[in-house]
């Protein structure tokens, strides 16, 4: 079944009322979610070169522990080979024997060396991650305090928000299909997030730019589907203004007070 336009027009205005409800309540959150966000992908960032931190020190200290048993095997051959030495038959078995004693006795040498080294990089990269544990920790109690900022502006709208959003479901199914999505494509270039907007003393409630009363007579007619020729959005109807004129008594009036309904 073929709905009016006038049908169609009031099913994408209803949409933009929640929508705009729906907004107003993200706004108030404001930057919060995507500060907890970028939080959360510094602290995971942290934790990564944390990690990679204490690898590298893993690494070194095995490094070490091999060191340590190679130093331990040449004393051991130290040890046999200067055994070997009381038992030597001639010179150039003697000499044979220093020869691989004084390789072993370097072989220490380096190795405590290469020790030496390798606890200095553990000690470095120690304070590396002492510093970053302590940026990180930091961070965290920031990204703790930004969280429960947002859990409480979120619980006090949630049970609020939960109901907008199945009222747009249902909403959205009795919107036009063209229509929604020239909807959304409106929206999403809107600042405002307004894509359908009512004529407001004379002028588009979006753009707030004027509309001739012969344009506005055929909106108000409902025969067709009109926007704003200035910014495109979509004008569901006129606004009747209510008129209150109180007597003047103050010499200096304002701006038409509207009747607060
Ligand atoms: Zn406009």
């Amino acid at each position: 079944m073929e709905s009016t336009v006038a049908q169609k027009l009031e099913a994408i205005h209803n949409l933009q009322l929640l929508d705009s409800k729906l907004d107003a309540i993200i706004k108030v959150r404001g930057a919060l979610p995507e500060e907890v966000q970028d939080l959360e992908d510094e602290i995971a960032g942290y934790e990564t070169r944390l990690e990679k931190f204490q690898s590298e020190i893993d690494s070194f200290e095995n490094e070490i522990k091999a060191l340590k048993e190679s130093i331990k095997e040449s004393e051991k051959l130290i040890k046999k080979y200067q055994e070997q030495q009381m038992n030597v038959r001639n010179n150039r078995e003697y000499d044979a024997i220093t020869k691989e004693l004084e390789l072993q006795d370097l072989e220490i040498q380096v190795a405590k060396k290469k020790i030496t080294e390798a606890g200095y990089r553990i000690d470095t990269k120690k304070v590396d991650l002492e510093e970053l544990s302590a940026v990180k920790k930091d961070r965290q109690k920031d990204l703790d305090q930004k969280n429960s900022e947002l859990t409480s502006i979120v619980s006090e709208s949630e049970s609020e928000e939960a109901k907008l959003k199945n009222d747009r479901e249902k909403a959205t199914k009795k919107v036009d299909e063209r229509l929604l999505k020239s909807y959304t494509k409106i929206r999403a270039n809107a600042k405002n997030g307004l894509a359908v907007v009512l004529v407001k003393r004379g002028a588009c409630g979006g753009c707030f730019n004027t509309v001739p009363p012969q344009r506005q007579a055929d909106i108000r007619e409902k025969k067709k589907l009109i926007v704003c020729e200035h910014c495109g959005r979509i004008l569901a109807g006129v606004e009747d203004e209510i008129v209150e004129e109180v007597a003047p008594k103050k010499k200096r009036a304002t701006k038409s007070t509207k009747a607060k309904a």
